[in-house]
């Protein structure tokens, strides 16, 4: 006969762990199947940046939402095939052809604050360095390894490059925490 004390102790060891699992994991906003070109899925040789691309998406998308719900990402461009990315604008070399970037929108939310975001993210180790292409009115992210990032000058790709952020001064401006039940729009500096 077991002991009732050691049953009430099995029943709260697993409850901790399924909330602490809950806690742990990111809901998934996005499949790879939001990450086409204009509708074409992602080449089998492309599945795994895509899952990848997806996975850090996820998490920004995360933080977007306990930062205000109403916060949500609406892709731009994301895979591109060649033919796409020439229309586009794309440089030769854009990770949008190996499916690893994404250019995405956040109503509500000004370009540049979605950047200093992703930014944070990337300097707390939430997400993969990448690439943070700083446009007017969109956010460019991508996957490639090593924090660089760049503005955008007469509506194509073409900037300066570095190891660094490029708006290093802004680093140290204060974005808020997220917290689930908090809305901070009007908190955050711009
Ligand atoms: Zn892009």
């Amino acid at each position: 006969m077991v002991d009732k004390k050691y049953i009430a102790l099995g029943v709260l060891a697993v409850a901790l762990v399924l909330l602490y699992r809950d806690k742990a994991s990111v809901p998934a906003y996005f499949s790879i199947n939001d990450i086409n070109s204009k509708g074409q899925p992602v080449p089998d040789e492309y599945r795994a940046n895509a899952a990848e691309l997806v996975k850090n998406l996820n998490i920004i998308q995360d933080e977007l939402y306990k930062i205000n719900p109403s916060y949500k990402i609406n892709f731009t461009s994301t895979y591109r095939t060649p033919e796409h990315n020439a229309s586009a604008g794309g440089v030769n070399n854009s990770r949008h052809l190996t499916a690893q970037a994404a250019d995405f929108k956040v109503d509500g939310l000004d370009a540049q604050l979605v950047q200093k975001i992703v930014k944070r993210l990337v300097d707390g180790g939430k997400i993969k360095a990448g690439g943070v292409g700083e446009g007017e009115s969109f956010t460019h992210y991508d996957i490639r390894g090593y924090k660089t990032s760049w503005t955008y000058t007469n509506g194509s790709g073409s900037g300066t490059t570095s190891s660094e952020w490029k708006s290093s001064q802004n680093q140290n401006r204060v974005i808020p925490v997220a917290t689930k039940e908090t809305a901070f729009y009007n908190d955050i500096d711009v």
